[in-house]
């Protein structure tokens, strides 16, 4: 398997190149597999659709954005002498700071020479002959990989809103996650923003402060917590950079891939006095800690109600108007279930005059006129329109590229019904194929790049033994994939995450099935299933030699 190739020929017009692997996508996943690969002397391309690394950090530009993991826990830990050397200015970087270390990296260890921006991946085809990809690029170029990993994100396709008229808009329009780079100037403009969620949380508040008037047309109302975000103390980065070892390797072991002190009482089981100290303090602590405030939050469908309740009391509490507090209180689903929201003065923001929540629940919007927008019961005249709609999550990315595996089979074909994985690394009927952070593996419930170098560094071992053994084909068993699939929707099925219509389950897009699509066991304990799998020898695949 070791051919270490990396070539490119033309013939005529056409160009013609071969690689061990082809690396889709160049954000926190696509370079750190190419830095992996590189170490185990493989001939690696990656191809990124976008203008610049980065991924998610380079795409969605829109004001507000940062991240909702703190920055020492949501960076790599691969390299120690990157983490002592980069200094993160806030507890939840900005977007601007995380594509700047996300350059640096590039640049540092000298990725760019094998990444080829502003190329689609738009086809892959499995040659059972040769045991090779076939790739094909939006620049016509036909490329040959031994290894197609696809590092594509499992939120890196737009969805914008499926409401009539949305073409005939004059003003202008933006998806958040499509940004210009040039940003944009709202001062004096009418500015409508569609969506609630993480997005939508951050952009509305940055929005407020420049819009002359913002509507915020909402549909599904989001739980959202205070970030609490303030610059880093230097204290505490100097403590958590002499003890980053031991730090990393007990969030590897964790659920959700940070340390979080989960209270280990139960919220039933307290005093209600008890409860609200409890609930305060994780508040005034601030993020995703909530979750962890009593154990059965995210278990106990009536823990999780006081929970809620402990929410929407601080909404009451914060919008001084009632109508509008109790409309942007979210029900009828459990807190948690669609992604936490974690915010700096969302709640706040509905108190200024020149902000105005429209529920378009209670009064649907009908269309997109040419001048602004019109509900059921009053028409919003707009010059500007903010998508914060989201993503088409998790499988979007792969089943918008023409994939064929064994005897020309198509993954869109075979994910009609759902996505199906072993371990959401592999796909049966899909040889020399890995996803990182594919649909079935934790990805999206935990900090993401815990989760990616996971998957970057199990798909090193695997090609590294592959390589020992001059074996050049792998592929899951459809038995293994089965087990793995129904493991995961059993695990899926003692959570509370069926509960919601979130994009976790695919109720975002239209016609999409209804599957729980990242893994709900952990992290910790997933990565050992991993570890075993590997350990037996890559249980669950079928390995052979081509040559
Ligand atoms: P991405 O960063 O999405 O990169 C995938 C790349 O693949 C993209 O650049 C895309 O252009 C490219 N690509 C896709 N298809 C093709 C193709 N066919 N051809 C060529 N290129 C292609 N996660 C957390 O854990 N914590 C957070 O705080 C957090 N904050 C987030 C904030 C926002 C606004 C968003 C949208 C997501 C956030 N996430 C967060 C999730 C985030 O996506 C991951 O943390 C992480 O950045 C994913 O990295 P990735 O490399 O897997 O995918
Ligand atoms: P999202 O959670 O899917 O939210 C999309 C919002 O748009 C929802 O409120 C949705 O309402 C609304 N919407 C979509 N179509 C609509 C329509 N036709 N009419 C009215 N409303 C419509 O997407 P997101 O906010 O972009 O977040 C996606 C994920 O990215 C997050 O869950 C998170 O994982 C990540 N993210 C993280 C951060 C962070 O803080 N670090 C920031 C941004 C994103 P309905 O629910 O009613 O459809």
């Amino acid at each position: 398997m070791s051919e270490s190739q990396s070539s490119c020929s033309k013939h005529g017009a056409e160009r013609a190149c071969r690689f061990d692997a082809v690396i889709v996508g160049a954000g926190f996943a696509g370079l750190y597999m190419l830095y992996r690969l590189r170490q185990l002397g493989l001939a690696a391309r990656v191809y990124e659709a976008g203008g610049g690394v980065g991924g998610t950090w380079f795409w969605n530009r829109y004001p507000g954005a940062r991240c909702d993991i703190a920055s020492l826990d949501y960076s790599y830990s691969f390299s120690p002498e990157l983490e002592q050397e980069w200094r993160w200015t806030e507890r939840y970087a900005t977007q601007p700071e995380i594509l700047r270390y996300l350059d640096h990296v590039a640049d540092r260890f000298d990725l760019r020479r094998d990444i080829q921006l502003r190329t689609r991946v738009t086809g892959a085809a499995f040659d059972e002959a040769t045991s090779r990809w076939a790739i094909a690029t939006d620049d016509g170029a036909r490329v040959s990989a031994r290894f197609l990993i696809m590092a594509t994100g499992c939120l890196s396709v737009a969805k914008r809103p499926d409401v009539q008229g949305i073409e005939a808009f004059e003003g202008d329009a933006y998806h958040t996650s499509r940004w210009p780079h040039e940003g944009v100037d709202f001062t004096g403009k009418r500015v409508g923003v569609i969506g609630t969620g993480s997005t939508g949380v951050q952009v509305i508040p940055a929005l407020a402060e420049q819009a002359s008037h913002l509507f915020v047309f909402q549909r599904t109302p989001c739980f959202s917590v205070p970030a609490r975000n303030a610059p880093i103390d230097p204290a505490h980065e100097a403590r958590m950079k002499a003890s980053y070892p031991e730090h990393r390797r007990k969030a590897r072991e964790t659920r959700a891939g940070v340390i979080m002190e989960v209270n280990p009482k139960s919220a039933l089981e307290v005093s209600p006095e008890e409860r609200e100290r409890e609930y305060t303090a994780r508040w005034e602590q601030g993020g995703t800690g909530f979750l962890a405030t009593f154990s059965d939050v995210m278990r106990s469908r009536e823990a999780n109600e006081t929970a809620a309740e402990f929410v929407r009391a601080q909404i009451r509490a914060t919008v001084r108007d009632p109508a509008v507090a109790e409309a942007l209180s979210p029900r009828g689903y459990p807190l948690g279930t669609r992604r936490l929201c974690v915010d700096t003065r969302y709640y706040e923001t509905f108190n200024r005059d020149n902000v105005t929540l429209v529920d378009v629940r209670a009064s649907p919007i009908e269309e997109i006129t040419p001048r602004g927008l019109r509900t059921r019961s009053a028409e919003h005249a707009l010059d500007s329109l903010v998508f914060a709609t989201g993503f088409d999550a998790m499988t979007g990315a792969l089943t918008s590229i023409e994939i064929r595996g064994s005897g020309g089979a198509s993954l869109k074909q075979k994910w009609a019904g759902g996505p199906r994985t072993y371990l959401g690394i592999a796909i049966a009927g899909f040889p020399n194929l890995f996803t990182i952070t594919g649909p079935g593996s934790p990805s999206v419930f935990s900090n993401a790049i815990v989760s990616i170098e996971q998957h970057v560094e199990w798909i090193a071992g695997c090609l590294t033994f592959l390589r020992e053994r001059a074996i050049d084909r792998i592929e899951a068993t459809a038995e293994a994939e089965d087990r793995w699939v129904d493991h995961v929707k059993e695990v899926a099925d003692g959570t509370l995450y069926p509960l919601a219509n979130s994009w976790y389950i695919g109720a975002n897009i239209p016609g999409k099935p209804r599957v729980l699509m990242p893994y709900a066991g952990g992290v910790g304990a997933y990565r050992k299933t991993c570890e075993a799998v590997a350990a037996q020898g890559y249980e669950g695949f079928r390995l052979s030699r081509t040559r």
